[in-house]
């Protein structure tokens, strides 16, 4: 059984280089609408409603097993600009690419 990191999400907000500028990792608003999934390009549901909330809960292996999804993600911001909680999904997204990029690549 995966052992949960309570750690996650401040490491994730630390891996950021842009955190001490006012942007945090921002999901607990998230209200599960499924808005995000609807109008993504790419069809990608897992990053704010599943994802997110794994960061949220030190759920550490599972963000790490969805890598490619973090990924295939364009940055696009469809989602961004119709999720109706104010989620910053894209730049959750690129907050956890640092954090893999740390952790997994050893970047
Ligand atoms: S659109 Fe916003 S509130 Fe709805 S599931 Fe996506 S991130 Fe959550
Ligand atoms: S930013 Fe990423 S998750 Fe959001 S709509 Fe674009 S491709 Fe999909």
């Amino acid at each position: 059984m995966a052992l949960l990191n309570p750690d996650l999400a401040d490491q994730v907000r630390q891996a950021t280089p842009w955190s001490s500028s006012g942007h945090e990792f921002n999901a607990s608003a998230c209200m599960n609408c499924g808005v995000c999934g609807a109008v993504c390009p790419m069809g990608i549901e897992l990053l704010p409603r599943k994802l997110f909330r794994y960061v949220l809960l030190g759920m550490e292996d599972q963000v790490k097993e969805n890598t490619e999804t973090i990924y295939s993600c364009l940055l696009c911001k469809m989602c961004e600009v119709n999720c109706p909680a104010g989620v910053h999904i894209a730049e959750n997204v690129r907050s956890l690419r640092h954090f893999i990029n740390r952790q997994v690549f050893r970047l």
